[in-house]
């Protein structure tokens, strides 16, 4: 059965990171290049989430709820960390926000 709310992450011991990345064009830069405006990861705290948002919270809500302290931006990335799974199997939230704008603005064939 699938990991699906707040609190079933919070009994199996799952970290969660949330990551704000997102940069403007560069003015004095002659190809374009990006500047970073916002580079912030910041782990979060498994049981205020759940006091907070309760037992039951769905994962794939969590990123939508939440808003970067530095820059004001919910354009957040949230990764779910599993305990004795290598970094590279981190899990990444299905309900980021930035994945679904690039799914939709993609042309339909
Ligand atoms: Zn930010």
């Amino acid at each position: 059965m699938a990991v699906q709310t707040l609190g079933e992450t919070w009994k199996l011991g799952w970290q969660v990171r949330a990551r704000c990345l997102w940069g403007a064009p560069n003015p004095h830069s002659r190809h374009k290049r990006l500047w970073i405006e916002c580079d912030t990861t910041v782990q979060l705290d498994m049981a205020t989430l759940v006091w907070t948002r309760g037992y039951k919270f769905p994962l794939d809500m969590l990123q939508s709820r939440l808003r970067c302290p530095k820059c004001g931006q919910q354009r957040l990335t949230v990764f779910f960390e599993v305990p004795g799974e290598p970094k590279a199997r981190t899990v990444k939230s299905i309900g980021c926000a930035a994945s679904r704008a690039r799914r939709s603005s993609r042309p339909s064939r």
